[in-house]
């Protein structure tokens, strides 16, 4: 569940939008204005939604660059978006504040619904990364359900271990480092999740468990979807590992190697964790077993 895959470039379009500046240069006065980040009327402030009576979610015009390079999936679930749903251009940075996960209480899935029981929030810090609100490399495609319902604005950080709720103000400035998988970031999901065959999922990183934590991606509608795919490479990766054929194992590796790929429609992502995490091997070494 997550796929790696990989930074989008920068189109010229977005680099060269006047609108996407403009946005950009109204929301930064706005924020540098602010005396003590209170507002002028002396409240904590809220993202501005327009700038010179404009919108500033021009993001959404460029849906279309994220969805080509996600194949339509979610960045966070791998569900299929585009085509049963609009899809949401995700902020993975929190633009408008930041919501710290009460690790004790993150929710569950409701009965026969997508909505989200119990979730509670440690802290509510009332600034966000108001300045990578339009910076291309803060976006990528996500289900509604994981955005609004589940990521929403949490975001953690490293270490785990400190405590969340004597989190600052986000800063420029302050180097952190989140503990937040990003499918078009750099670090390889394979290296921090893992399955048990009934379809839940694991963390091998605190990073692995906090990103299933923040999207909640135990949630029994992911399990159970999950299942019948983990069962299927199971039967598959056995078979592979113990067959003295050398061309039963070709074939079930360029089996798995297709269903491996970013434009696969269920769960690439999935199969690439579960083959390493059941082979012990990488993604090369299968794709030299298939050559
Ligand atoms: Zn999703």
């Amino acid at each position: 569940m997550m796929f790696q895959f990989g930074p989008l470039l920068e189109t010229a379009e977005f680099n060269q939008d006047a609108r996407i500046a403009e946005a950009r240069t109204g929301i930064k006065n706005y924020y540098t204005s602010l005396v003590d980040h209170k507002d002028e009327n002396g409240n904590d402030p809220t993202f501005p939604k327009k700038i010179n009576r404009r919108d500033v979610d021009h993001w959404g015009k460029f849906k279309g660059d994220f969805s080509a390079k996600q194949h339509g999936r979610c960045g966070y679930c791998e569900a299929l978006v585009i085509g049963s749903q609009n899809g949401d251009v995700e902020h993975y940075y929190p633009k408008a504040e930041v919501r710290i996960l009460d690790p004790h209480n993150p929710g569950r899935e409701a009965d026969h619904l997508s909505n989200v029981s119990g979730r509670k929030s440690l802290r509510v810090i009332s600034t966000g990364y108001w300045w990578k609100a339009l910076e291309w490399d803060n976006y990528l495609l996500s289900c509604t359900v994981c955005n609004s319902k589940w990521k929403k604005n949490f975001f953690p950080l490293e270490p785990a271990d400190q405590p969340q709720e004597e989190r600052a103000r986000p800063a420029r400035n302050v180097q952190e480092v989140p503990l937040l998988l990003n499918p078009l970031g750099n670090e390889d999901p394979v290296n921090h999740l893992a399955y048990e065959l009934e379809g839940t999922i694991h963390g091998r990183t605190e990073m692995g468990l906090a990103t299933i934590q923040t999207c909640g991606l135990w949630r029994p509608s992911l399990v159970s979807a999950r299942r019948p795919i983990l069962v299927r490479l199971k039967r598959r990766f056995d078979e592979m590992m113990t067959s003295h054929s050398d061309e039963v194992v070709r074939i079930h590796a360029q089996a798995t190697f297709e269903e491996g790929q970013p434009d696969w429609p269920s769960f690439p992502g999935l199969t690439r964790i579960f083959f390493n995490q059941t082979t012990g091997m990488n993604w090369n070494e299968l794709q030299q077993l298939v050559n």
